[in-house]
């Protein structure tokens, strides 16, 4: 019974992400020269040549000129005459925030199953990177999508889906941008449930082991395991404590009650809709910092991961006897779903192999923390040979090009054949340490 309930209310929700995201105004900006813009798109409003856009980490993109286009028409134009000169062209997109509080007062109300923890990025930007957020075994934002239409390199509307191609959708469900403009993009979403989301609060070297990890991994709907690194307000971390974030289903049966009497100072526990329980980590946008998540493939009982957890957190305490303090942020876990996009860092053949996000921040300017990145990285990368998620921190790991070269060379052949067959002149290929992975 509850298998063609669950049907019946996707192809229903499919269709309404489908017409509503559709019906958003697209933004991007494209490089083109401004007497081909007047001759061409009198329609689009003129672009300013002054404007600059800057990303997260801060740094500033000045194109040449930035596009505000109001119909598909207009980006096939765009894209179109960028042929003039090989000009590139990148893009943005709605925020995610407008297609949730848009999926909320859907009758019934809808919700995605897992998110980012935070919501003002643009769907194609989490998207094409491939982004994730804390579902227990869930999948990733890229893994919820079902259809994608992108205005390819030669100023068409492409459609994929499995469907179709599924070697083609699993180029275009993590594209890094470089098929084209992302036009539509039709998600899988749910009805609308409850979370009940809690934090708990128990002393680190006591409770950082696998079976520990194991135990909050089945009996979690989603599930963040924080480290703040001095939380004593020592620099001696070994009274530390870790904070084990929960939500789980409401008047789900969790194994909570016992560990419930002895910790109810837990700093929270609320009930939330999905959507808000999700997002907890508001305005974490306003902090400057550097953040950096590593894939690595988690061993059946999660050894590997109570394993490397604690040698990062170990490493940060020997840096503190140093004098030296790289992570003031935090340090953190999550773990997901493998996926079938070709360039994902938790792509496996294993559909259902769970993938632990090894995750730390720090503020930008932090001294040592160049020291201590490169140390870590090299570290997962030549002991487990685990893929950074390509939104984050990851350019500066030693050999970390010549290593996703390498790695990734028949998925990065399958990928390109695919890219190359959609955007041959390259209009959305600029990106140069992309190019490095790529080319070697
Ligand atoms: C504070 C903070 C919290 C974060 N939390 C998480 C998290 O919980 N989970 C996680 O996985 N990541 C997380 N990230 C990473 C973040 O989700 C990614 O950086 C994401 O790409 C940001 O979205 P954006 O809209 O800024 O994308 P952009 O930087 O604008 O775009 C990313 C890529 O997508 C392409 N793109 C965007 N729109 C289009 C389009 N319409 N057509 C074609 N290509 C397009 C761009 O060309 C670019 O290559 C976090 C980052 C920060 C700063």
């Amino acid at each position: 019974m509850a298998y063609s309930k669950i049907i019946v209310i996707s192809l229903l929700t499919l269709l309404f992400a489908s017409v509503f995201f559709q019906s958003f105004e697209a933004k991007f900006y494209v490089l083109i020269k401004r007497d081909e813009l007047i001759a061409n798109f009198k329609r689009i409003f003129a672009p300013s040549s002054d404007e600059s856009v800057t990303t997260w980490t801060g740094t500033e993109i000045k194109p040449k000129y930035i596009f505000r286009p109001e119909s598909l028409e207009d980006i096939k134009d765009i894209v179109r005459n960028a042929d003039e000169g090989g000009k590139k062209i990148r893009c943005i997109g709605t925020q995610i925030k407008t297609i949730e509080q848009a999926l909320l007062k859907n009758n019934p109300p809808l919700t995605f199953e897992s998110m980012t923890y935070q919501n003002m990025f643009s769907a194609s930007g989490v998207v094409a990177v491939g982004c994730h957020g804390a579902k227990t075994g869930g999948p990733s934002v890229s893994d919820l999508v079902v259809k994608l239409q992108i205005v390819t390199g030669d100023g068409k509307l492409k459609e994929f889906s499995n469907e179709e191609d599924s070697e083609e959708m699993n180029v275009a469900r993590l594209n890094l941008g470089l098929l084209g403009v992302i036009y539509s993009i039709t998600f899988r979403v749910e009805p609308l449930f409850n979370l009940h989301a809690y934090d708990i609060i128990l002393p680190l070297k006591s409770w950082l082991k696998p079976e520990n990890i194991k135990e909050k991994f089945d009996h979690s709907d989603s599930l963040i395991v924080i480290y703040l690194p001095f939380n004593q307000g020592k620099s001696d971390t070994s009274n530390d404590e870790i904070r084990i974030k929960q939500f789980n289903p409401e008047l789900t049966p969790i194994v909570k009650g016992l560990q419930w009497e002895t910790l109810k100072k837990s700093i929270k526990n609320l009930t939330l809709i999905a959507t808000e329980a999700l997002h907890y980590r508001s305005n974490i946008e306003s902090v400057q910092g550097h953040d950096v998540s590593f894939a690595l493939k988690a061993d059946p009982d999660f050894t590997n991961v109570a394993t490397e957890f604690s040698f990062l957190i170990n490493k940060i305490a020997e840096y503190a006897e140093q004098g030296k303090f790289p992570i003031n942020v935090y340090t953190l876990i999550r773990m997901i779903r493998a996926s079938s996009a070709l360039l994902s860092p938790v792509y496996d053949n294993d559909p259902n192999a769970i993938y632990c996000f090894l995750e730390f921040s720090s503020l930008k300017g932090t001294r040592h923390y160049p020291e201590f990145f490169k140390e870590i990285t090299a570290r997962w990368i030549s002991k487990y040979q685990t893929s950074p998620h390509w939104a984050k921190d990851w350019e500066s790991a030693p050999g970390v090009k010549e290593f996703l070269h390498t790695k990734l060379s028949d998925r990065l052949a399958r990928f390109e054949k695919i890219r190359a067959k959609y955007d041959p002149k390259k209009k959305f290929f600029d990106n140069e340490t992309l190019k490095k992975v790529f080319n070697g």
